[in-house]
């Protein structure tokens, strides 16, 4: 069987080289970091799996709210202003892809294809690797203010509704008997089919070390190019020697670009980070994930104590968190849930994770330029950890040099070009 090099061991490749090895193929999986580890966007994320993930970053309308949300400090974007000419084109597109219901509703129907079949698939793994509590399928809670709030986001929820996504709305009582840790305020709820694992670094390290008890070979290195003789790929160079192989996925996350412009594609990939803290001690005993949709954060139990993700930062690949990010996070749980500010001060714990974010909110996924050897298989946004499974599925079709069918052909690495 050929040899597959994975470049990068975050979910994507890890889920890559997971159905690659499933499939016979001899595999090698590269990373400077160990599988799970915080360097990867798949360490710190908010875990949630749901059918419903389809709504694209951009909407129409949003041009509108950008000005208020940079000029927030608690808002739920930030400009690092000094990056603003270099950010622009992307922004620019952003906006202009999500401008008009037009050109959303394609991105959603497309990404639909990727989680549509979120958590079956995780659970499915989950238990083939001998952890299946790691992702339990609960539902997810959306509250919101009141209903009209709900009424309001038209466009989300009727892309939800005909992509297949299912949820039961909640009154106010009902919403108290379902979550009866509900914050004050939130008089709205709606409870959407889904499920999430409670730990996503965790979840790929359970999956890496089955992989390597199993025959897959780990290299901790970064790679850095590639060796072709004449068309046919050869090897992957790394900072720790040479890999030779037939077939190379780049599954980088945010650090991809580099290397796919190596095979001739350049891609417009940014850092789009995002935050999590998690406060220990006394807090909330929730029943499920929550979002909660006027503040823009997740909150949830987890082993450690209360877990909260969310923010938007555009301020470079490589730059340092932003404390201010953490400290706008703990002010807003804080404000809807006040038992977690009270008592001795808590040692809070503080992670930043870099989301691979291209500007049509949509992977590249599909064969390089250069060579079809090479397989794209990046950029999922906030949606990796969902989508990685479905995306796995593709790459071992373009390992196989099968294009990809329907929707997925939306995912081509060249539509950029
Ligand atoms: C705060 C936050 C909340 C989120 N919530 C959710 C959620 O609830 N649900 C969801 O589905 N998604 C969520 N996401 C998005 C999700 O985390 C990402 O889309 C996903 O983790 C991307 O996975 P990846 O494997 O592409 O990249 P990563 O997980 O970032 O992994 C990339 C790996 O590549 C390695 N690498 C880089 N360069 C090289 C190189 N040259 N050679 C070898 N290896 C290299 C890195 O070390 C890293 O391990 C969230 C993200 C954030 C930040």
């Amino acid at each position: 069987m050929p040899h597959v090099a994975v470049i990068g061991a975050g979910v994507v490749g890890v889920m890559s080289a997971y159905s690659l090895f499933q499939s016979g193929y001899r595999v090698t999986l590269i990373d400077p970091a160990e599988p799970g580890s915080t360097r990867a966007s798949s360490y710190g994320n908010g875990g949630w799996l749901s059918p419903s993930m389809v709504v694209p970053g951009a909407l129409p309308g949003l041009w509108k709210k950008v000005p208020k949300f940079l000029l927030d400090p608690k808002g739920p974007l930030t400009i690092d202003m000094r990056r603003l000419p270099k950010l622009t084109p992307w922004l620019l597109r952003f906006l202009w892809n999500g401008a008009t219901e037009r050109r959303v509703r394609p991105t959603a129907a497309a990404l639909s294809s990727l989680v549509g079949s979120c958590p079956g698939l995780h659970i499915e793994i989950a238990k083939t690797i001998g952890a299946p509590h790691l992702v339990e399928a609960s539902g997810l809670l959306f509250l919101y203010r009141n209903r009209d709030a709900y009424e309001g986001e038209v466009l989300p929820w009727a892309l939800r509704r005909e992509l297949g996504a299912t949820w039961t709305e909640l009154d106010e009582q009902e919403l108290r008997i379902t979550e009866p840790c509900t914050p004050e305020g939130y008089r709205f709820g709606v409870l959407v089919a889904g499920g999430h694992t409670f730990d996503p670094g965790l979840f790929v390290a359970e999956v890496a070390k089955f992989l390597f008890a199993n025959g897959v070979h780990y290299h901790r290195a970064t790679a850095l190019d590639f060796i072709f003789g004449r068309d046919r790929l050869n090897a992957v160079t790394t900072d720790h020697g040479q890999i030779e192989c037939d077939k190379a996925v780049i599954s980088a996350g945010a650090w991809s670009s580099t290397l796919a412009a190596l095979v001739g594609d350049r891609i417009p990939l940014e850092a789009e980070r995002g935050h999590h803290i998690v406060i220990p001690g006394n807090g909330p005993e929730l029943q499920h994930p929550l979002l909660l949709t006027d503040r823009k954060i997740t909150v949830r139990k987890v082993a450690a104590g209360t877990k909260i993700t969310g923010q938007v930062d555009f301020s470079g690949l490589e730059a340092p968190a932003n404390p201010l990010r953490f400290a706008v996070l703990r002010e807003l749980v804080v404000d809807a849930f006040p038992m977690l500010g009270e008592g001795p001060e808590r040692k809070i714990s503080t992670w930043m994770g870099r989301r691979p974010s291209l500007p049509d909110s949509m992977p590249a996924i599909g064969h390089s330029r250069r060579s079809t050897d090479i397989v794209h298989a990046f950029g999922h946004g906030h949606t990796g950890f969902a989508a990685a499974p479905e995306t796995a599925r593709l790459v071992m079709r373009l390992i196989e040099q099968k294009q990809p069918l329907g929707k997925a052909s939306s995912f081509s690495p060249q539509r950029f070009s």
